[in-house]
């Protein structure tokens, strides 16, 4: 790429990280589609950070795409929207990929006329996006970005609102739109740079006037010129920065991030507010420019659907709630090799093997690993390499939690400080002996939790 962003005293880069395989080539080439709509579609009064939704519709309550249906269960919390046009029906519930039983409000359509294909996607993504964005106020953004229950779509499910209400303490000085997309595999955010510049560079404003910053910087991996080339020229003459990284895994991890672009470090325990940086992915911001713009709320998403365990991978703008057997089959299906299906990619994405999980707002994709892919050495003892300290992003001591996991030792898990573990996967990549150390640090990052609630 040539150019490596090396602004405000950073490197472009980040300390320790690891290169796990790409794999990006499955689906980088495949342009969006418009997945047609589906028959029904499962709604989860749960499928964002914090507290669950309170429903606002009755059954048998027809509703068109678009209409709420639930309402924020708190400040950190986010409304739901019809994803497409019929009836609603008796609350059930769903199992999400993570395992989760939550509650669930179902979708039914009828004979009505459904939005779809072209239409819908020029209903979203398509025509004029203005950039003169000074007419809108910040509490009207933040207030439209809540409206249209829209949370963090690089997979953290954190609702947006939160991060962009005044904070006179902590003032926001910079807006950085993430849009690295370092997970193996996963080109959602990709093609929607490739397709969708204009609403990605009017979100992006709209983020930095409701935060009250002139300051944009969009963080893009070296690994990705294409979309660096399209950014750049969407974003000529609107004081936006595009920023070009090193391509490492965890870089798209808020904290990692910061420091690559800005080279700030964010307190153990801290935000990114308490650097006074408001970070937000890049097809969020799209759905920021939406809901601001169009008034209208996330209905839909691009999910990317790839591995050598899927027969056509591809991206594709979906209703949410839709079945990701929906999703698998419209794509082919499973070749006869699949082995392992993970929510996300492989990194810190969930097994799964219920196809009747609905996409949520955070699915940002959907990895079917094979019998070949999945094939792992078998777990030995530690050998002492010190691999997993060298790689971990959080300069953690992963031997250590997994001991203190193992033996539920709280007292040592919290000085190790567990909590402050991603779960990003580095350590276990790293490790020569195979040891399940992501899954240990979840056992034990549980255990404390529990506890802390006693
Ligand atoms: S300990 Fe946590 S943050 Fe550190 S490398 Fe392992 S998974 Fe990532
Ligand atoms: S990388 Fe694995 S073998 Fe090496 S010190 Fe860490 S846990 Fe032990």
């Amino acid at each position: 790429m040539g150019f490596i962003f090396k602004g405000f005293g950073s490197s472009g880069t980040f300390a320790h990280g690891v290169h796990p395989p790409e794999r990006k080539g499955f689906s980088d080439g495949a342009p969006i589609e418009v997945i047609p709509p589906p028959k029904k579609v499962m709604l989860p009064l749960l499928q964002h950070v914090g507290a669950p939704a309170k429903p606002a519709v009755k059954p048998k309550t027809d509703v068109v795409l678009g209409d709420k249906i639930a309402e924020p269960g708190g400040f950190v919390s986010t409304a739901h929207h019809a994803t497409i046009s019929g009836k609603v029906m008796k609350t059930g519930i769903v199992t999400l990929t993570n395992g989760r039983h939550v509650p669930a409000i179902p979708i039914k359509a009828g004979n009505e006329e459904q939005l779809s294909g072209q239409a819908l996607w020029e209903d979203i993504f398509g025509g004029e996006w203005p950039r003169d964005v000074d007419n809108y106020s910040s509490k009207e953004i933040v207030d439209a970005i809540s409206a249209a229950g829209i949370v963090g779509l690089g997979g953290a499910a954190f609702p947006t609102h939160v991060k962009f209400v005044p904070n006179e303490k902590k003032p926001v000085h910079t807006v950085l739109v993430n849009a690295c997309e370092c997970e193996p595999y996963l080109t959602a955010d990709y093609r929607m740079m490739l397709e969708a510049s204009a609403p990605i560079i009017t979100g992006a404003l709209l983020a930095g006037r409701a935060a009250n910053t002139k300051n944009i910087i969009i963080g893009i991996e070296d690994n990705k010129p294409k979309a660096v080339e399209v950014m750049k020229k969407a974003a000529a003459g609107t004081g936006i920065t595009i920023a070009v990284l090193k391509t490492k895994y965890p870089q798209g991890s808020e904290k990692q991030l910061i420091m690559a672009v800005t080279g700030k470090e964010v307190p153990l325990g801290g935000l990114p507010l308490d650097v006074g940086i408001a970070v937000s992915n890049v097809s969020t911001v799209a759905a920021i420019a939406r809901a601001v713009v169009r008034k209208k709320p996330l209905t839909h998403r691009v999910v990317t659907v790839t591995g050598a365990g899927i027969k056509n991978p591809k991206n594709l703008l979906v209703p949410i709630g839709i079945s990701i057997g929906e999703l698998i089959e419209y794509c082919g299906g499973l070749t006869k090799d699949a082995a392992r299906l993970i929510s996300g990619g492989p990194m810190m994405g969930f097994a799964f093997a219920n196809l009747d999980a609905p996409v949520t707002k955070g699915t940002s994709g959907i990895t079917v690993l094979t019998h070949k892919d999945v094939q792992k050495e078998d777990e030995t003892n530690c050998v002492r390499c010190g691999r997993c300290v060298d790689v971990c992003p959080m300069n953690l001591v992963p031997t250590k939690l997994a001991l203190a996991s193992r033996h539920k030792d709280i007292e040592l898990a919290e000085r190790y400080n567990i909590m402050a573990c991603f779960e990003c996967g580095s350590c276990a990549y790293a490790c020569p002996a195979s040891l399940p150390i992501v899954q240990l640090v979840r056992t034990g990052k549980a255990v404390v939790i529990a506890a802390s609630k006693k």
